[in-house]
Protein backbone atom coordinates (compact mmCIF):
# COMPACT_ATOMS: atom_id res chain seq x y z
CA UNK A 1 0.00 0.00 0.00
CA UNK A 2 1.40 3.38 -0.85
CA UNK A 3 0.18 6.61 1.00
CA UNK A 4 -2.18 8.81 -1.02
CA UNK A 5 -2.00 12.73 -1.55
CA UNK A 6 -4.74 14.58 -1.92
CA UNK A 7 -3.89 17.26 -4.17
CA UNK A 8 -5.44 20.95 -5.77
CA UNK A 9 -7.08 19.67 -8.85
CA UNK A 10 -5.30 23.52 -10.92
CA UNK A 11 -2.14 21.91 -10.11
CA UNK A 12 -2.80 18.82 -12.09
CA UNK A 13 -4.01 21.15 -15.17
CA UNK A 14 -7.66 21.34 -14.41
CA UNK A 15 -9.32 24.76 -15.11
CA UNK A 16 -10.53 25.75 -12.25
CA UNK A 17 -9.52 28.16 -10.90
CA UNK A 18 -11.67 31.97 -10.49
CA UNK A 19 -10.32 32.82 -13.55
CA UNK A 20 -10.81 29.87 -15.74
CA UNK A 21 -6.96 28.75 -15.94
CA UNK A 22 -4.77 26.15 -14.26
CA UNK A 23 -1.80 26.43 -12.16
CA UNK A 24 0.12 23.06 -13.84
CA UNK A 25 2.49 22.13 -11.40
CA UNK A 26 5.19 20.30 -14.06
CA UNK A 27 7.87 18.48 -11.62
CA UNK A 28 9.26 14.85 -12.04
CA UNK A 29 7.19 13.75 -8.49
CA UNK A 30 4.37 14.93 -9.81
CA UNK A 31 4.60 12.18 -12.84
CA UNK A 32 5.85 9.42 -10.48
CA UNK A 33 3.10 9.63 -7.84
CA UNK A 34 0.57 9.42 -10.61
CA UNK A 35 2.02 6.48 -12.14
CA UNK A 36 1.86 5.33 -7.88
CA UNK A 37 -1.78 6.14 -8.00
CA UNK A 38 -1.21 8.82 -4.62
CA UNK A 39 -3.15 11.52 -6.20
CA UNK A 40 -6.30 12.51 -5.13
CA UNK A 41 -7.38 15.81 -7.03
CA UNK A 42 -10.02 18.00 -5.32
CA UNK A 43 -11.06 21.40 -5.79
CA UNK A 44 -13.23 22.86 -3.05
CA UNK A 45 -14.46 25.90 -4.52
CA UNK A 46 -15.47 23.84 -8.03
CA UNK A 47 -16.98 20.85 -5.10
CA UNK A 48 -19.19 23.47 -3.61
CA UNK A 49 -20.96 24.50 -6.09
CA UNK A 50 -18.81 27.61 -7.18
CA UNK A 51 -18.81 28.37 -10.78
CA UNK A 52 -15.70 28.37 -13.30
CA UNK A 53 -15.06 31.68 -13.74
CA UNK A 54 -16.25 32.90 -10.60
CA UNK A 55 -15.06 36.18 -8.92
CA UNK A 56 -11.96 36.20 -6.92
CA UNK A 57 -12.64 35.90 -3.10
CA UNK A 58 -10.05 36.48 -0.32
CA UNK A 59 -10.69 35.89 3.38
CA UNK A 60 -11.08 39.60 5.55
CA UNK A 61 -7.98 41.40 6.54
CA UNK A 62 -6.00 40.32 8.96
CA UNK A 63 -7.61 36.81 9.09
CA UNK A 64 -6.95 33.61 7.74
CA UNK A 65 -9.05 30.50 7.51
CA UNK A 66 -8.94 29.39 10.89
CA UNK A 67 -10.57 32.30 12.04
CA UNK A 68 -13.27 31.67 8.82
CA UNK A 69 -13.60 28.36 10.71
CA UNK A 70 -14.64 29.87 13.81
CA UNK A 71 -16.28 32.44 12.09
CA UNK A 72 -14.41 35.54 13.69
CA UNK A 73 -13.98 36.41 9.91
CA UNK A 74 -15.66 35.96 6.45
CA UNK A 75 -14.42 35.34 3.11
CA UNK A 76 -16.16 37.52 0.48
CA UNK A 77 -16.10 37.98 -3.72
CA UNK A 78 -14.64 41.56 -5.11
CA UNK A 79 -17.96 42.32 -5.58
CA UNK A 80 -19.02 42.24 -1.90
CA UNK A 81 -20.62 38.80 -2.07
CA UNK A 82 -20.00 36.62 1.37
CA UNK A 83 -18.96 33.22 0.33
CA UNK A 84 -18.07 32.02 3.91
CA UNK A 85 -20.66 29.33 3.50
CA UNK A 86 -19.28 27.66 -0.17
CA UNK A 87 -16.09 27.85 0.78
CA UNK A 88 -16.84 25.77 4.10
CA UNK A 89 -18.62 22.96 1.92
CA UNK A 90 -15.74 22.88 -0.09
CA UNK A 91 -13.39 22.67 3.06
CA UNK A 92 -15.74 19.68 4.76
CA UNK A 93 -15.93 18.05 0.79
CA UNK A 94 -12.08 17.94 0.91
CA UNK A 95 -11.81 16.57 4.27
CA UNK A 96 -14.05 14.06 3.49
CA UNK A 97 -12.41 12.83 0.55
CA UNK A 98 -9.15 13.03 2.15
CA UNK A 99 -10.83 10.48 4.97
CA UNK A 100 -12.03 8.55 2.42
CA UNK A 101 -8.91 7.80 0.61
CA UNK A 102 -7.11 7.82 3.95
CA UNK A 103 -4.53 10.70 3.03
CA UNK A 104 -2.57 11.94 5.70
CA UNK A 105 -0.84 14.57 3.29
CA UNK A 106 -2.07 16.98 1.06
CA UNK A 107 -0.33 19.04 -1.71
CA UNK A 108 -2.46 22.39 -2.06
CA UNK A 109 -1.83 25.77 -3.88
CA UNK A 110 -0.25 28.64 -1.80
CA UNK A 111 -2.25 31.76 -1.45
CA UNK A 112 -5.63 30.68 -2.53
CA UNK A 113 -8.66 31.60 0.45
CA UNK A 114 -9.50 27.56 0.39
CA UNK A 115 -5.63 26.22 -0.46
CA UNK A 116 -3.11 28.72 0.58
CA UNK A 117 -0.75 27.06 3.34
CA UNK A 118 2.43 29.27 4.08
CA UNK A 119 0.30 33.03 2.57
CA UNK A 120 -2.71 34.25 1.68
CA UNK A 121 -4.09 37.69 0.06
CA UNK A 122 -5.06 40.29 3.07
CA UNK A 123 -8.73 41.03 2.05
CA UNK A 124 -8.41 44.38 0.42
CA UNK A 125 -7.96 43.18 -3.39
CA UNK A 126 -4.83 44.88 -3.67
CA UNK A 127 -2.17 41.88 -4.48
CA UNK A 128 -1.13 42.22 -0.77
CA UNK A 129 0.15 39.04 0.92
CA UNK A 130 0.23 38.05 4.54
CA UNK A 131 1.14 34.72 6.58
CA UNK A 132 -1.98 32.47 6.92
CA UNK A 133 -3.64 29.74 5.37
CA UNK A 134 -6.71 29.35 3.69
CA UNK A 135 -10.02 27.52 4.44
CA UNK A 136 -9.85 24.18 3.39
CA UNK A 137 -6.03 24.09 4.69
CA UNK A 138 -7.47 25.31 8.28
CA UNK A 139 -9.71 22.06 8.32
CA UNK A 140 -7.77 19.62 6.73
CA UNK A 141 -4.76 20.64 9.71
CA UNK A 142 -7.53 20.50 12.44
CA UNK A 143 -7.72 17.26 11.71
CA UNK A 144 -3.94 16.42 11.66
CA UNK A 145 -3.29 16.04 7.63
CA UNK A 146 -0.03 17.64 6.62
CA UNK A 147 -0.39 20.51 4.08
CA UNK A 148 2.73 21.58 1.62
CA UNK A 149 2.69 23.78 -0.45
CA UNK A 150 4.03 23.80 -4.38
CA UNK A 151 7.00 25.01 -3.84
CA UNK A 152 10.35 23.54 -4.24
CA UNK A 153 10.33 22.79 -0.63
CA UNK A 154 7.02 21.84 -0.26
CA UNK A 155 7.34 18.92 -2.64
CA UNK A 156 10.86 17.93 -1.18
CA UNK A 157 9.33 17.92 2.26
CA UNK A 158 6.56 16.08 1.10
CA UNK A 159 8.71 13.18 -0.53
CA UNK A 160 10.93 13.06 3.02
CA UNK A 161 7.57 12.56 4.68
CA UNK A 162 6.46 9.98 1.83
CA UNK A 163 9.13 7.81 2.17
CA UNK A 164 8.52 7.46 6.01
CA UNK A 165 4.50 7.09 5.53
CA UNK A 166 5.20 4.41 3.28
CA UNK A 167 7.99 2.98 5.75
CA UNK A 168 4.78 2.93 7.99
CA UNK A 169 2.41 1.57 5.87
CA UNK A 170 4.63 -1.82 4.73
FE1 LIG B 1 -7.04 25.36 -7.16
FE2 LIG B 1 -7.77 25.15 -4.61
FE3 LIG B 1 -8.46 27.32 -6.00
FE4 LIG B 1 -9.63 24.98 -6.58
S1 LIG B 1 -9.81 26.10 -4.65
S2 LIG B 1 -8.79 26.43 -8.04
S3 LIG B 1 -7.93 23.55 -6.20
S4 LIG B 1 -6.36 26.68 -5.47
Amino acid sequence: MVAKILISSCLLGAPVRYNGSAKTLVHDAIDRWHGEGRLVPVCPEVSAGLPIPRPPAEIEQGYSGTDVLVRTARIVENTGRDVSDEFLCGAQNALALANTHNCRFALLTDGSPSCGSSFIYNGQFTGTRHRGVGATVALLQNHGITVFANTPDGIAHLEQALIKQDDALI
